[in-house]
């Protein structure tokens, strides 16, 4: 993977590929889409503002950071943090189906309306988050991409929202 060359645009932009993190035993995996600025830089995934709002929600939930899973739909840090395309995502497909096929996650949390779409094909995040969907023997819980609870701001309704949701798949994954 951290040789792969199919995307030549995120190729020639990115630092790294960010393969992301799989503690051993993890249970639940959450799954954003695509490595941001600070991602790209230090390799790991969800290590900026959007990560620190994750790894709070998930103690507050009960299970740290270091017991989950992170992972991305794409490993390339798109130009610009532009939502990857659907060629990218495509060619990066089979990195993640192997990523799931190893892990073996009990619960999968879809960050946002590209990783949702992702499992659960063309729907709306409103339509699908918060609830269990049964994925090829899996459980997928999509939910808000913690980008846009900071964007919605402490008391918006995207926060309280990823915020239980993340509650709940904490709890399935028990
Ligand atoms: N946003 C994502 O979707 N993934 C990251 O790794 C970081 C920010």
């Amino acid at each position: 993977m951290r040789a792969c060359t199919r995307c030549e645009e995120l190729v020639a932009g990115r630092t790294q590929v960010v393969v992301g993190q799989t503690p051993p035993g993890a249970r639940l995996l959450v799954v954003g889409e695509a490595p941001g600025a600070q991602e790209d830089l230090q390799g790991e995934p969800f290590v900026g503002r959007s990560g620190q709002l994750l790894d709070r929600l998930l103690a507050e939930a009960g299970l740290p950071r270091e017991h989950v899973a992170v992972l991305n739909t794409v490993k390339c840090r798109p130009p610009g943090n532009r939502v990857p395309s659907r060629a990218e995502t495509g060619a990066c497909r089979p990195w993640l189906e192997v990523q799931l096929a190893t892990l073996q996650p009990l619960v999968v949390v879809p960050l946002g309306l590209s990783a949702t779409r992702w499992f659960l094909g063309p729907v709306t995040l409103s339509d699908v988050r918060g609830r269990v969907h049964e994925v090829d023997g899996r459980r997928v819980l999509p939910t808000y991409h913690p980008a846009a609870a900071l964007r919605g701001g402490p008391a918006g309704e995207p926060m309280r929202l990823l915020r239980e949701d993340l509650q709940q798949a904490v709890e399935l994954a028990g």
